[in-house]
């Protein structure tokens, strides 16, 4: 199983919380954990340590699209998918990666995971370090012109006029 922060095949993983996320990670990643996620009751000669509970993902993806109405760019669909294969063309790992833009490990995992979306200034850093291209210009569309897409009507205009 690959470490889900450097991405690295590896022996004897161990899943951690970091950043607050349940992750798989390496023994060289263990570094960046918080906590260990134990698989056994904790040994009674220590004090139990206390439940970190991780961060729930209810960021609102949706918001960061809108959030600039005058630019028209959003995300394309499989970023995460993009930014891993060219980071791997260019036989970066994900601790060179983050390092090369200032971007700490575990961002660039979540990142890849697509558990985090990255930040514009992410965006930006990734599109110019990978050469790749993370945004695609939406098109206002046209209310009135369009065919086959529900824009601009109503369900009751649709089925009106869909006989
Ligand atoms: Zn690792």
């Amino acid at each position: 199983m690959p470490c889900e922060l450097c991405g690295r095949e590896c022996k004897g993983g161990k899943e951690a919380i970091i950043d607050g996320a349940k992750m798989f990670v390496c023994p060289d990643c263990i570094k960046y954990a918080e906590g260990v996620v134990q698989p056994e009751p904790v040994r009674t000669n220590s004090p139990p340590l206390p439940q970190r509970i991780p961060v729930k993902r209810t960021q609102n993806r949706e918001r960061d699209i809108y959030k600039d109405r005058g630019m028209e760019r959003e995300l394309v669909t499989n970023w995460n998918h993009l930014i891993e294969q060219a980071r791997k063309k260019k036989g970066l790992t994900r601790e060179e990666l983050g390092f090369k833009i200032g971007e700490r490990t575990v961002t660039i995992a979540k990142v890849e995971n697509g558990d985090l979306r990255p930040s514009d200034q992410t965006i930006a850093k990734l599109e110019k370090e990978l050469g790749i291209h993370l945004m695609e210009e939406v098109k206002e569309v046209p209310t009135g012109l369009q065919k086959g897409t529900q824009t601009g009507f109503t369900l009751g205009d649709f089925i009106k006029t869909d006989k």
